[in-house]
């Protein structure tokens, strides 16, 4: 995300350098054109910012939705402790033996466990 906003950034520059050659220039439709470039990027750049609060927000409130149904993590105790992977164990496989792997959402620990039933 942060890429776009340099991207953003740095067409603006490039607006405004336009801005000022217009200036010198004395065709005024060239001129009006710069002008509503530079309004149009400076627009996009709040929109983008918006986008940005409301795509954390929402980022946030799948986290918390998830983590509702989860147990406390082993290693930093918050409630992000999960399945990832559920597999046939390789060795086990034949009498049953499932491997599963947990992970947090949290903090990335992660952690395998051989189940049997
Ligand atoms: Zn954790």
């Amino acid at each position: 995300m942060s890429e776009i906003f340099s991207t953003i950034a740095s067409a603006i520059s490039t607006a405004k350098k336009l801005k000022e050659l217009s200036d010198k220039a004395r065709d005024a439709e060239f001129k009006n054109l710069v002008a509503d470039l530079h309004l149009q990027l400076a627009e996009t750049k709040t929109q983008l910012a918006d986008l940005m609060q409301d795509n954390t927000r929402l980022k946030d409130k799948i986290r918390s939705l998830e983590s509702v149904q989860c147990d406390p993590c082993p290693s930093c105790r918050k409630p992000g402790w999960h399945v990832e992977k559920s597999e046939r164990d390789s060795l086990f496989g034949e009498v049953g033996g499932i491997r599963r792997t947990y992970k947090c959402s949290f903090c990335g620990f992660s952690e395998e466990k051989l189940v049997t039933k």
